[in-house]
């Protein structure tokens, strides 16, 4: 059986595609850091649907604690593996970089980069032996396409995440597996809660913040197979902020 794992997938966006992969029947592990209540809740919801979710408490940053939880999962599902992987887990920790600590640089390259590495690196070599239609979508941003203000630390590592994309896309291609980055513009999710929403709102040319549910119908198209030949390619959804 393919499942499929979402990092963050206890919040935000992260929550919203656990469930539209309920809607599309994919079974889901679904990843976060400290907030179990809140995973708890998407576990509930994903199974109210009729599918499979397990929860996997661990730090995408956490090699260590990467490997043994995904060793843990694959002891317990000897006969499936995870078909399907959306790296989501961000943070942000913005600041002018004149003044920005080393840590908070440190921390948001550490959560995306080394995070998509971690479970992505894990979690490659049965995709690729399967091939078997393996999808890898990763959350990247539009800090990542324009950089960003105040978020020197944040557009590095989107901007990188996008490149490895790119890169690995290459790589596994011949193996039917696609890789693809979805870039958003300003969602409405704990992330930018503390943003001036009324005054951000007038630079958007739709008006409005978008849905976690509109990033994750995107998503889900990505991970189906309707997207078997779209691979190495970025997705802004953005209302129209970037053009
Ligand atoms: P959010 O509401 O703050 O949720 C973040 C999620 O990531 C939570 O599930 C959190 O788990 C998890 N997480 C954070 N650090 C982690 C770690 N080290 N290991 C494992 N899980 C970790 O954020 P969001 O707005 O949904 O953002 C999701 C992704 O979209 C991020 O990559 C973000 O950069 C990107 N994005 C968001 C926007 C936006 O406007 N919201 C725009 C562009 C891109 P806990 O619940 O356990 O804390």
């Amino acid at each position: 059986m393919k499942y499929a794992l979402v990092t963050g997938g206890s919040r935000g966006l992260g929550r919203a595609i656990c469930l539209r992969l309920a809607k599309m029947g994919i079974p889901v592990v679904i990843n976060y850091q400290s907030n179990v209540a809140a995973a708890e809740e998407v576990k509930a919801l994903v199974e109210a649907e009729g599918v499979s979710a397990e929860l996997a408490c661990f730090d995408v940053r956490d090699k260590v604690a990467v490997d043994a939880a995904l060793e843990r999962w694959e002891e317990i599902h000897p006969d499936d593996y995870i078909a399907y992987l959306v790296n989501n887990a961000g943070i942000r920790k913005d600041g002018m970089m004149f003044m920005m600590p080393e840590r908070d640089w440190h921390d948001v390259l550490e959560v995306t980069l080394d995070g998509f590495f971690n479970v992505t690196r894990y979690l490659l070599p049965k995709m690729m032996m399967r091939k078997h239609g393996g999808r890898i979508v990763n959350m990247a941003s539009l800090s990542g396409l324009k950089g960003m203000p105040g978020q020197a630390n944040y557009s590095a590592a989107k901007a990188a995440l996008i490149g490895a994309t790119k890169a690995l896309a290459q790589e596994v291609a011949a193996r039917d597996v696609t890789v693809n980055a979805v870039a958003p513009g300003f969602i409405e999710t704990d992330m930018t809660k503390d943003l001036p929403q009324e005054e951000l709102k007038k630079l958007i040319p739709s008006r409005r913040f978008g849905r976690p549910e509109e990033v994750a119908a995107l998503v889900g198209f990505l991970l189906s197979d309707e997207a078997s030949y779209i691979t190495g390619e970025v997705i802004s959804i953005n209302g129209g902020l970037y053009t």
